[in-house]
């Protein structure tokens, strides 16, 4: 019998784009880019204290960070993307013949 379980976000060792201290519920991290303007919004939104300022720019603490994307979403020139943080492949329990 094959249950119908949902997949849920898994990752092989190594297959992580950054190997965070006991987050590995994290399914994106954002990545912050040339359009950054410094206003320093993300900053107050983190609620990990995960972005600081790092000479002229905004750089991400990996340890810290969740991957909420609150980040993305309160920055205004959307210098911010979330991008996916699993490259492995996804899922567990997969069903008989299924070929992800
Ligand atoms: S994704 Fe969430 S925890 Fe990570 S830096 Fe952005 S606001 Fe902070």
């Amino acid at each position: 019998m094959v249950k119908n379980l949902p997949l849920v976000p898994t990752a092989q060792a190594g297959s992580m784009a950054h190997s965070p201290a006991g987050l590995s519920w994290r399914e994106e991290y954002p990545v912050v880019s040339d359009a950054c303007n410094l206003c320093l919004e993300c900053t107050l939104f983190c609620p990990e204290g995960a972005l600081v300022q790092d000479r002229q720019k905004v750089s991400v603490n990996m340890q810290l960070c969740k991957g909420c994307g609150i980040c993305a979403t309160e920055c205004k020139p959307k210098a911010i993307s979330m991008i996916s943080e699993f490259n492995g492949e996804r899922g567990i329990f997969p069903a008989k013949g299924d070929k992800r």
